[in-house]
């Protein structure tokens, strides 16, 4: 017996992949050429599994933004938000979200998986009851199992699911957080919100949602599901990352919860980590501006997801359930899977390999992510290369 025993499976896949010549799992990017192009393992490759939604990680203002901001404040905070690492642009970007979420709090955490994981594990605690849609995050789920609440699933994106176990919670709903995401991150599918909120308003609880892959795409003003489905007065804390649309890395929470303010020093993700860059607070801010100011990109980016989408269902493609500018295609052989991934690079389209458990179902998937920067050209080519995949 060893520590290292249950690493075996890993060990094997890893093996596997290696006698055949292919690296899908942390591919390296060698050179960037643009937000949608660039030379990884090797071959040169539209950029199609980035999560890059509005495309603004090259854009000449957030990178001005950054630059001034690294010779003004240096490489970084060196410190926690709670201790040093608190500059005045952290909070100016606090005051930012806030306003464009129009919600009267915010919370700028360094990675949106501190901020899922460090609110879906301070939230609700132990006596406390959190029912989750069962495809939640990675970091969702590492959130409610610290938290020391007890933990019930209720069925990926089903609010009579939801509506029978708060039900059966009776008072306990009182002390109860819901969680569910805005956009899935795999499928692309989007959460029924409007449903979801009646359910709560109707058995009680508080609702979190992970806006992670919704924002600047989705309602009128890009503040995702929530503001789509005209729900966000039920939703209490809406949580995010700086790592898709906002091309940068950092995350946040909203709410309009005056106590929110009290339980960003009961967040151990919050206090024990630094603080972001302020490089990284100030192209987040600019990018935060471009979001709102040209709505043409969100137009943009349903454009081309739509065109990948209708693309790969005319090529026979079994795909996720709805167009998003998440498009995954599922495969139910994990080997076709890793093949046709190692082909689509050669072909010059990388997208993401995605195998169980990180796919939410017993099959692999290629999951696709389009930007608003892919041109009509790029999304053709990505069709091309499926359109070459042996059948
Ligand atoms: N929530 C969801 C739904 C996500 O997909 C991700 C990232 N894949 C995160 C949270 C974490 O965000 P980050 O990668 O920016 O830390």
């Amino acid at each position: 017996m060893s520590l290292f025993d249950k690493f075996q499976p890993l060990i094997d896949i890893r093996a596997e992949l290696e006698a055949l010549g292919v690296m899908p799992f942390g591919a390296v990017t060698e050179k960037l050429l643009s937000a949608t192009e660039g030379i990884v393992n090797g071959h040169r490759v539209i950029l199609a599994g980035t999560n890059n939604y509005l495309g603004l990680t090259f854009e000449p203002e957030c990178i001005a933004a950054a630059r001034q901001a690294l010779e003004e404040q240096g490489t970084g905070t060196t410190g926690s938000r709670m201790a040093n690492g608190t500059f005045a642009d952290h909070l100016r970007l606090e005051q930012e979200l806030a306003a464009f979420f129009d919600r009267r709090h915010a919370i700028v955490f360094s990675t949106g998986y501190a901020a899922t994981m460090g609110m879906s594990s301070t939230l609700a605690g132990p006596g406390d009851v959190i029912v989750m849609d069962a495809d939640s995050h990675a970091s969702l789920y590492d959130g409610v199992r610290l938290s020391g609440a007890d933990i019930i699933r209720f069925r990926h994106n089903d609010p009579d699911d939801l509506a029978k176990r708060l039900r059966r919670l009776g008072e306990r709903t009182e002390n109860c957080l819901i969680i569910t995401e805005g956009m899935f991150s795999m499928l692309g599918d989007q959460a029924p919100l409007a449903e979801i909120a009646a359910v709560k308003r109707e058995y009680g609880g508080m609702l979190l949602v992970d806006e992670a892959h919704s924002l600047g795409m989705l309602g009128e003003h890009g503040r995702g599901v929530a503001e789509r489905d005209g729900v966000e007065k039920d939703v209490d804390f809406v949580v995010g990352t700086f790592s898709k649309s906002l091309g940068a890395i950092g995350g946040y929470c909203v709410s309009n919860h005056p106590q929110l303010e009290a339980v960003r020093f009961a967040t151990r993700s919050y206090i024990f980590t630094a603080s972001p860059s302020p490089s990284v607070i100030a192209s987040t801010r600019a990018a935060l501006r471009i979001l709102q100011r040209r709505p043409e990109l969100r137009e943009r980016l349903w454009d081309n997801a739509r065109r990948l989408y209708d693309g790969l269902k005319a090529l026979g493609f079994q795909l996720s359930p709805e167009p998003s500018p998440v498009v995954a295609v599922t495969i139910e052989d994990r080997h076709q899977a890793i093949a046709w991934w190692n082909e689509l690079l050669q072909h010059g389209a990388y997208v993401n390999l995605v195998m169980p458990p990180a796919s939410p179902g017993d099959y692999a998937l290629l999951r696709c992510s389009v930007s608003a920067a892919h041109t009509p050209d790029q999304i053709d080519h990505i069709l091309a290369a499926f359109e070459r995949l042996p059948g």
